[in-house]
């Protein structure tokens, strides 16, 4: 069965055919790195790194290009002259580059907690002023761009005129006019639709380069085509992200990569639905933002307990990428608890022996495990169903455990089906959905806490404080774990 994907850009499911045999060119538009990722951004790198997972379960050499915003992306829309990394350096009293490096770190750290594959490519807006300001003369060249007071925009009515601007999302230039509020540059700009290339930078402004048109700053837009056109072509297979950027964002990649290369950017776009919090959008004003940090540790008004990465994982991929997804911290408390007891299958099952042969074989219960299993393939196919994976995969869990409790006899499945059953699990639940051990992330968390007590001990002893390295040895040892002080003076701890 082939690979069906639903393209935003045609809003059909249309049969994944890639440029290049084998090959996948895939772009997705990365973090801003002025501040710290939150559970909005969760959902979009989980999902990509499951159709990264899948796209190379199926063979494919899949070239992932993901990038790191680092300057220029605008405060809100409409609102063109604030670089989002230049302002919130100022206000944390960092250089800009220790600001970006900072929430780089962070979000590379919730990465790996979150399991997700590292990109192939990760190139970063600040390292490619060049390309992009190669890009805005060619725009300017094709008459589609014109420069104002050391500012270039793109000409939107222009490109409207002779191209489908407003596709992807669906809105009509008369749309934009009415949306787009009156707020810094717009007196520079031809049209209110128009948006910013390149802007001038005032003189207290700290991030600048040198510009034909004067010292400057790229706009948000035009980083994401002049590295996808860098590192994928002028034409690849997908380009991702969440809905929320498909206008301005996207519609903005694709006019302005249309007219440099005279085609649209991607094949196929694929955009991830977006997480309510308790039924509502997520956001400042709502104030119920919680960032990722404040899931992990449960430090967070809105949260009952701390939640692990891979129950975060599970729950993402408990629904299908384009629905809307609520979270709740009950809804959290639901996926934990089922996670757990899909994990716990999955462990019996890598333990059964395979005993079974075809002859003593319950053919039914044979055939109707082969179905179940060959559906989760067919359930990838079907647009990335991770629901419908992981619904199958919660079916199969009561047969396992009636083979281990000895309600179904050992020998009721066929090797061959117990071997397939293996396979099958440790694929989809690892390989493919990129989920693992959920007990492994409270190991880490408990060696944590450990290094801190002892830390804490050493410390106490140093001072000639008996009475705190005591107590922590004693209470510890109460709690059945003991520690061992070596000649050095280093201390180790068991699990009694
Ligand atoms: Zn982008």
């Amino acid at each position: 069965m082939p690979l069906k994907i639903y393209n935003s850009y045609t809003r059909q499911k249309e049969e994944f055919v890639s440029i290049t045999p084998g090959h996948v060119g895939m772009y997705v538009c990365g973090p801003t790195v002025s501040g710290e990722s939150h559970l909005g951004h969760a959902r979009p790198y989980i999902t990509f790194d499951v159709v990264y997972r899948y796209l190379t379960y199926k063979g494919n050499k899949v070239r992932y290009v993901r990038n790191i915003t680092d300057a220029g992306h605008f405060e809100e829309e409409g609102r063109e002259a604030e670089d989002k990394v230049g302002k919130k350096a100022i206000l944390e009293k960092l250089e800009p580059m220790e600001l970006v490096q900072k929430y780089t770190n962070l979000f590379h750290w919730a990465m790996k907690e979150f399991n997700c594959i590292e990109p192939s490519i990760e190139p970063t807006a600040t390292g490619h002023i060049v390309e992009q300001l190669n890009m805005i003369e060619e725009i300017i060249k094709a008459g589609y761009a014109y420069e104002v007071n050391g500012s270039v925009y793109f000409d939107v009515k222009k490109y409207a005129a002779t191209h489908d601007y407003g596709k992807l999302s669906g809105r009509v230039i008369e749309d934009l006019l009415e949306t787009t509020r009156e707020l810094d540059g717009q007196e520079e700009k031809r049209d209110r639709a128009d948006f910013a290339l390149w802007k001038n930078a005032a003189p207290e402004h700290i991030m600048r380069w040198k510009s034909p048109w004067g010292d400057g700053f790229p706009g948000w837009h035009i980083e994401c085509s002049a590295m996808a056109t860098k590192y994928l072509g002028a034409e690849f297979d997908i380009h991702g992200g969440g809905m929320d950027l498909q206008f301005p964002h996207h519609e903005s990649e694709i006019a302005q990569s249309t007219i440099c290369n005279h085609h649209t950017p991607a094949k196929y776009w694929m955009h991830n639905n977006m997480i309510t919090i308790n039924g509502k959008k997520m956001g400042k004003s709502y104030n119920n933002v919680i960032k990722l940090t404040e899931l992990f540790s449960g430090n967070h008004p809105l949260l009952t307990q701390a939640f692990s990465p891979m129950t975060v994982r599970f729950f993402i991929l408990q629904s299908h990428y384009r629905s809307t997804l609520d979270f709740s911290s009950t809804a959290l408390e639901g996926s934990e608890k089922a996670f757990k007891r899909l994990w716990e299958a999955y462990e019996v099952l890598n333990k059964l022996p395979i005993t079974g042969n075809a002859e003593a074989a319950d053919k039914e219960l044979d055939a109707k495990i082969i179905v179940s299993v060959n559906e989760l393939q067919e359930f990838m196919d079907d647009d990335m169903n991770t629901a419908k994976v992981i619904a199958n995969l919660f079916d199969l869990a009561p047969v396992i455990n009636s083979l281990k409790d000895g309600h179904i006899a050992a020998d009721a499945i066929s090797a061959s089906t117990l071997t397939l059953l293996k396979n099958s699990f440790a694929t989809y639940l690892e390989d493919i959905l990129g989920l693992h051990n959920p007990a492994s992330d409270n190991n880490e968390k408990l060696d944590g806490i450990m290094q801190l007590l002892v830390d804490i001990r050493k410390e106490a002893k140093a001072k000639k404080d008996y009475a705190t390295s005591d107590k922590i040895r004693i209470q510890l040892g109460s709690l059945g774990i003991d520690l061992k002080d070596d000649k050095s003076g280093e201390t180790s701890w068991t699990i009694k």
